[in-house]
């Protein structure tokens, strides 16, 4: 039978994209919780030519790709992900502004957005310098806060579907975004995202910078966490069930749901994917068990079982 995931590795480390793929590379260090194992390859990106090497190997391909972001949303399992994951270099970090028009390689960080964008007197993107993540990574996931998401402001991508090897521009309306969610695919990589923004007082932006700062400061924890664990239910707060189900605090192994924030669980260095999920199946069980809510994951999970994932 033909090893699918051994041919497309051989196919790239013999290829242009020889020196951007690495075997058993560690995924934990790529995302905010630092924890999980390795992906079988990781292949990363610095150039538009790059990513349509790696389509034209992919084409046909039946192997598992994920794209990694920032990693700020994303638990990778102990065991790692046994296929071929995919980040985006500096290369996609640009950030270019013409009038009201932002366009952004998906590699920029959505914090470095918001303060060029409102130094460019632009307003409508301040809601995102709290937000540890990748604009790409934002798009796929419709990121948002302080009452505004990329819905708000996102006019169309770039994107690249890995099984096709096509590059679409696609308007925003196309994408379904919702809470949380979009109709991009994991074969899908966005390549750079268009923004609309309004004309702002520099002034006016860099004092709401500041106070969103300063609130992510008073009400979020540091360390390794990726974030909200779970969605907020319609008309409730994740955050406010874990929290009156009594489970701020609950540690199992190296992983704790945060006492800060009660939607946040932190692991501990060096600790395990493991014990994030556990503590994740366990908040679920309490909060259904107390509240009869059914929670529901934010967290993008990578390489846990079909049946376990959320
Ligand atoms: C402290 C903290 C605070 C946070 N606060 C918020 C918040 O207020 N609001 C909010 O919405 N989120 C928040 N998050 C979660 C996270 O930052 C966002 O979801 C962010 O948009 C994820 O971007 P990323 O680049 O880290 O994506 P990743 O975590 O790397 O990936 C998330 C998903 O996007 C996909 N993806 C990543 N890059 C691309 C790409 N270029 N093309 C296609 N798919 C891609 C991945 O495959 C995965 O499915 C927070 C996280 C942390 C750690």
């Amino acid at each position: 039978m033909v090893d699918h995931l051994a041919v497309a590795i051989d196919a790239l480390e013999r290829g242009p994209l020889a020196a951007r793929v690495q075997r058993g590379a560690p995924l934990g260090p790529l995302t905010t919780y630092r924890v999980g194992g390795p992906a079988a390859a990781l292949v990363v990106l610095d150039r538009p030519e790059d990513a349509r090497v790696l389509a034209d190997v992919l084409a046909g391909c039946p192997v598992d790709v994920v794209v990694i972001g920032m990693g700020s949303n994303l638990l990778v399992s102990d065991d790692g992900f046994d296929g071929i994951a995919v980040t985006l270099g500096t290369g996609f970090a640009t950030i270019d502004i013409d009038s009201t028009t932002v366009t952004a390689g998906a590699a920029a960080k959505l914090p470095v957005v918001a303060r060029t964008t409102v130094a460019a007197g632009l307003t409508g993107f301040e809601w995102a310098v709290g937000v540890p993540g990748s604009i790409g990574g934002a798009v796929r996931m419709n990121a948002g806060g302080h009452g505004s998401d990329m819905r708000d402001s996102l006019l169309d991508i770039r994107v690249l579907d890995l099984r096709a090897g096509t590059v679409r521009r696609r308007p925003a309306h196309e994408l379904d975004l919702g809470y949380r969610t979009s109709a991009l695919a994991a074969s899908d990589l966005v390549l750079s995202v268009r923004l609309s923004l309004t004309p702002g007082d520099p002034e006016a932006g860099r004092a709401e910078i500041a106070e969103i700062v300063q609130w992510r400061r008073e009400h979020q924890p540091g360390g390794p966490n990726a974030g909200s664990v779970f969605t907020n239910p319609a008309g409730d707060s994740a955050g406010r069930l874990i929290d009156t189900a009594g489970l701020a605090g609950l540690r199992i192994g190296s992983a704790e749901v945060s006492t800060k924030h009660a939607n946040f669980i932190q692991v501990d260095p060096g600790g395990r994917a493991a014990d994030v999920r556990r503590v994740m199946d366990e908040v679920r069980r309490l909060v259904a068990q107390t509240h009869g809510v059914d929670l529901h994951a934010e967290t993008v999970m990578i390489g846990f079982p079909p049946e376990k994932a959320t």
